[in-house]
């Protein structure tokens, strides 16, 4: 099984999707499935961490009316021995990081469209050289996505190929790569009437997630909930109908995260160890977030944390709006993201508003994000819309209660301790508005500081949820099968 992804946990991690394309091939690789990762070998790679060896070069893609040469570098996934590929070109992988554009939903630059087409191009040039043909592709969000429908132009006269089937995973139906049909025809070599779903264009611009949608064999999406919201206007962000058409291919199978990397009883990022049996770690965590943050080191004070992409999607502006009462009641509010420049300034200004209550880093940092997961005592995630969400599984796992909205992924592994104190591991409001994000987040600060013992059980309920990949694996290995049949 060939999994392709423009993310990958540690290589290269922008998000959520870098998480899954590092954990959940490990968990196939237990169940026996023979996987292999692709991922571009951007400019960020780090030659130094990741020794590559050289597979392949001068592998031939055919690519704008041009035969462009590829290198492949293999790699072993660290912590386990599934192999990486990485995609060796200078002009249209090489250069940057892992995107050009922070948001790519709005339709991006043809310099974005070029490099992920050609990446799903080339990806399909490389079975020969590495002498490996997949049975099945598997391929994460847009990005990947022009893989099922290269496939079916190429099935049409190679018999290698049509074996081939196709599955997509889509991680957010947000960022679909709207890009200049021409350009993509021009990449490719073909006109629109040689693919017929090519032909779905507004103003000559064409979704490669919907492209993908349509052509793949089989889909799935990273919760039952939003399997379900996403056939709606409401979160179907326009393609709510194309997914109709495929309802019956479409099924929910919610994330797991990883639960070596994430793990609060070996994390060498955090200052200090604990578990579910032993928890008193936790409090040097906490008293070590507070001097990093420079807060008053006050063991009482219930810290609010936040690791996010600074996007619409994710609440930031329900933060934003609830930050002058918020800093009337006795908290601190610790927050790590980036993102949206007017979100960016929106969390700096707040924290210099109040800078004994609150403070925003604003920066990709994945040791600051473990020492907030293991040193918060709640998590925020008030998401507009959630596909499935890692922070709320990470900080479950560390013991740190999350508050989220009902939605998505959120509402498939939060329950509201509120209506259900028994199995309880966080708290879930319902509608996206301030008034009753505040409401929630007063009840929790309330019954962190009058009843410890609750707390306690509640921290104790949230440690023992089981947030691996082990029973997500067992369902994508159900679909694999059923793709084979
Ligand atoms: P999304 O994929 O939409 O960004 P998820 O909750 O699924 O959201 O996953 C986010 C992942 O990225 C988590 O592992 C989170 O800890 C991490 N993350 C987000 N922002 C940062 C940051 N600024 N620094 C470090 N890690 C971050």
């Amino acid at each position: 099984m060939f999994f392709t992804a423009a993310e990958l946990t540690p290589i290269a991690k922008v998000g959520g999707l870098a998480d899954v394309a590092g954990a959940l091939p490990k968990a196939l690789k237990k169940l026996g499935v023979d996987v292999r990762i692709a991922i571009p070998k951007y400019g960020i790679v780090d030659e130094n961490k990741y020794p590559l060896i050289k597979v392949a070069e001068n592998v031939s893609v055919p690519f704008e009316g041009k035969e462009e040469t590829v290198t492949i570098y293999q790699t072993p996934l660290p912590g386990s021995d599934v192999p990486v590929y990485l995609i060796d070109h200078k002009k249209y992988l090489g250069d940057n990081g892992v995107y050009f554009e922070q948001d790519a939903s709005s339709g991006g630059t043809d310099r974005e469209a070029e490099r992920f087409t050609f990446f799903a191009r080339s990806s399909l040039s490389i079975f020969n050289a590495i002498n490996w043909y997949p049975q099945i592709v598997h391929c994460q969000d847009w990005h990947a996505g022009m893989m099922p429908v290269i496939l079916k132009i190429l099935s049409a006269h190679d018999n290698n190929y049509s074996q081939i089937k196709t599955m997509l995973t889509i991680h957010n139906l947000e960022y679909q790569g709207w890009y200049s049909a021409q350009t993509i025809f021009n990449a490719l070599g073909i006109d629109e009437n040689s693919y017929p779903t090519l032909s779905e264009q507004r103003n000559g611009k064409i979704s490669s997630l919907q492209q993908a949608i349509l052509a793949s064999d089989l889909l799935n999406t990273v919760s039952p909930t939003y399997a379900q919201e996403i056939l709606t206007k409401e979160y179907g962000a326009g393609l709510e109908s194309s997914l109709k058409k495929r309802k019956s291919d479409l099924i929910g199978i919610l994330n797991g995260i990883d639960v070596e990397v994430f793990n609060p009883e070996t994390d060498r990022s955090i200052i200090k160890n604990y578990s579910l049996t032993n928890i008193a770690g936790k409090s040097d965590c906490k008293a070590d977030l507070q001097k990093i943050c420079g807060l008053k080191p006050d063991p009482k004070i219930p810290i609010l944390g936040i690791v996010s992409r600074l996007a619409n999607q994710k609440g930031i502006d329900l933060i934003y709006n609830i930050a002058d009462d918020l800093a009337k009641e006795n908290v601190q509010f610790v927050l790590l993201g980036t993102g949206s420049p007017q979100l960016e300034k929106m969390m700096t200004e707040i924290s210099t508003r109040y800078p004994d209550k609150m403070f925003a880093q604003i920066e990709f940092n994945a040791q600051l994000a473990q020492k907030i997961y293991a040193g918060s005592d709640i998590f925020l995630m008030p998401s507009r819309f959630e596909p499935c969400g890692l922070g709320q599984l990470i900080s479950l796992r560390y013991g740190t209660i999350p508050i989220v909205r009902a939605t998505g992924g959120l509402k498939d592994t939060i329950t509201d301790y509120r209506t259900n104190p028994e199995k309880g591991n966080g708290f879930v409001f319902e509608k996206y508005e301030t008034a009753d994000f505040f409401q929630t987040l007063k009840e929790a600060i309330d019954l962190y500081s009058n009843d410890p013992k609750a707390w306690t059980n509640l921290i104790r309920t949230a440690m023992s949820f089981d947030p691996s990949w082990t029973a997500a694996a067992k369902q994508y290995l159900q679909l694999y099968k059923k793709l084979l049949n």
